[in-house]
């Protein structure tokens, strides 16, 4: 039989599954010299987030064909060292988001109806029935920030309540918003429209902070606004002022910026309730992460395809050699596409050129998509489940080869969306990715770190204003590049800074003479 160790809690089905396929060691609670001996000769290791599987434990373990992680997060385990060796790591990603959703209801009706306030009133022995006049649900409008796998179940249950729904979400395709009944809008008509505000996104630098006192001065009055997300989506200090001064009505919050929170000036205000980060902590998330899980791992035992694999085994160490640095290429080339385009991509195009177009490209496609969809989504994406996501997303991806190019060994991607193409070719350079093409512009860039890419019309101070802006902001340039079609035609800047660019003064740059549009991105 199997051997199967487990070293963390876990819900008894699951429990159940795993013995009809091997012989289940539970060992919790193990010191690291206890779990590299345990380690040595089972070939199925179970673990949540307590067990840290480190390259020592995976170097240990001698038969070890599968670690199943029962819960989403896989940053406990050492993946790379798991995928050098072929170990298959299973997850459970999609567990917990019906409690999320039922939490985010649940506070929803919370701050809608103050029942908190008023179980605290009842139980200091008062009878006060009319501080604690509410609001309805039904017919009003609720905003949800981010439309993935949790704010698509807070979706359809608000809709049980008569609730109308707009959501913010730029990278979900519209078609997909309207099959769930859901009006897609900016996040700004977000705000001025809705009732009820919930945030589903992840926290990203993009992300942070993206409701703050601009986003909070929109609001109705009314407004009450839900966070089961993260803390950092909301400015907690623009929140604390709009509460305080009654500019909205009400927070319900799971989540804060520092867990748990000290001295949180949110948590002394009456119109504000909160639970501490309870969103994923019901019985049946922790029971459906492990039997996901247990699930998985069966499947895996017995040859068939398993869906939540978070790793990919390896080519062969010759074949990798070659295709790694395009992998890396790949994967900045995707997650520049995706900040340049910042809207939902319809069609990718790759076209893998020179030596390339004889390789084995599947490595290098997933690394792409990887690379364009982790900004927008959950630290869960990886090259495995990739391609699964993005055609979910209904995103078209064609891949095509061109046996010559005039950068040797590239890669070129056309991407669509809405309204907009972009496209950008790279290479390998001295080692190291370098991008060839902006737009149909030739430049020579490595991109690293933070650069602004800016279509301006040719014109003489035109470069001086933009670089003079960024110097106000005391934002030092430490590269720069221009690529142009003619003298005096229509031209695309390279800005390699050394500091994050806030919103405010690419807007201002955008407003800059001869200006066409501004991006920044952020690798
Ligand atoms: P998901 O990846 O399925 O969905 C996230 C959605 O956000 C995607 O549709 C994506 O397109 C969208 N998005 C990304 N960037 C955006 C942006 N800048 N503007 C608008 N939309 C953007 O994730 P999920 O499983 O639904 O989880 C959502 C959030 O819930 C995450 O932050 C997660 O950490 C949090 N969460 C909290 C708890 C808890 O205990 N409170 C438990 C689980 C998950």
């Amino acid at each position: 039989m199997v051997k199967i160790l487990v070293t963390d809690p876990l819900h008894e089905d699951a429990i159940k599954i795993l013995e009809e396929v091997g012989d289940v060691e539970i060992a919790t609670g193990l010191s690291k010299e206890e779990l590299l001996e345990k380690v040595k000769d089972a070939e199925v290791l179970v673990v949540r987030s307590g067990t840290k599987v480190t390259r020592e434990v995976i170097e240990n373990a001698e038969k070890l064909k599968v670690i199943g992680r029962a819960g989403v997060g896989v940053d406990n385990i050492d993946l790379d060292a798991a995928t050098e060796k072929g170990i298959i790591v299973v997850n459970a990603p999609d567990a917990s988001s019906i409690s999320v959703a039922e939490l985010t209801m649940g506070l929803m009706l919370a701050a809608a109806r103050n029942i908190p306030q008023a179980t605290a009133s009842l139980k200091r022995g008062e009878w006060d029935r009319k501080s604690f006049k509410g609001i309805e649900l039904y017919g009003k409008t609720l905003g949800i920030v981010g439309l993935g796998r949790i704010g698509q179940q807070v979706a359809k249950r608000a809709q049980a309540f008569g609730m109308n729904i707009i959501a913010y979400d730029p990278y979900i395709p519209e078609e997909v918003a309207n099959s769930l009944g859901i009006k897609l809008v900016d996040l700004n008509t977000l705000c001025k429209e809705s009732d009820f505000i919930t945030l589903h996104v992840p926290l990203t630098p993009k992300t942070k902070h993206m409701i703050g006192k601009e986003q909070i001065n929109l609001m109705k009055k009314n407004a009450i606004i839900v966070n089961c997300a993260r803390g950092g989506l909301i400015d907690e200090k623009a929140l604390y002022e709009a509460l305080k001064e009654k500019k909205i009505r009400a927070a319900a919050l799971d989540v804060f910026e520092e867990e748990p929170p000290k001295d949180n000036p949110l948590l002394t205000l009456d119109n504000v309730i909160g639970t501490p980060h309870q969103g994923a902590s019901t019985e049946e998330a922790q029971k459906s992460a492990g039997t996901i899980v247990a699930e998985q791992i069966k499947k895996v035992l017995k040859g068939e395809p398993a869906e939540n694999v978070v790793n990919l085994p390896m080519l062969p160490p010759e074949k990798m050699s070659k295709i790694k640095p395009y992998m890396v290429l790949a994967e900045k080339l995707g997650n520049i596409i995706i900040q340049l385009l910042d809207k939902s991509v319809r069609k990718i195009e790759i076209v893998y050129a020179g030596e390339l177009a004889k390789e084995k490209t599947d490595l290098i496609k997933r690394a792409f998509l990887k690379g364009l969809l982790s900004p927008i989504l959950l630290a869960g994406i990886n090259l495995v489940n990739a391609p699964v996501i993005a055609k979910n997303r209904n995103i078209k991806v064609v891949e095509g080869t061109l046996s010559e190019s005039e950068y040797g060994n590239a890669i070129k991607v056309i991407a669509e969306g809405e309204t907009d193409k972009v496209s950008i070719t790279g290479t390998i350079a001295n080692g190291k990715p370098m991008l060839c093409e902006i737009n149909g512009y030739k430049v020579n860039f490595s991109p690293e770190g933070i650069f602004c890419v800016i279509k301006h019309i040719d014109r003489p101070g035109t470069i001086g204003r933009v670089c003079l802006t960024l110097g106000d902001y005391g934002i030092n340039i430490a590269g720069m590049q221009v690529g142009r079609e003619s003298p005096g035609g229509e031209s695309i800047m390279l800005l390699d800074v050394d500091h994050v660019v806030p919103e405010e003064v690419v807007e201002k740059i955008k407003k800059l003479e001869n200006i066409k549009d501004m991006k920044v991105i952020n690798l």
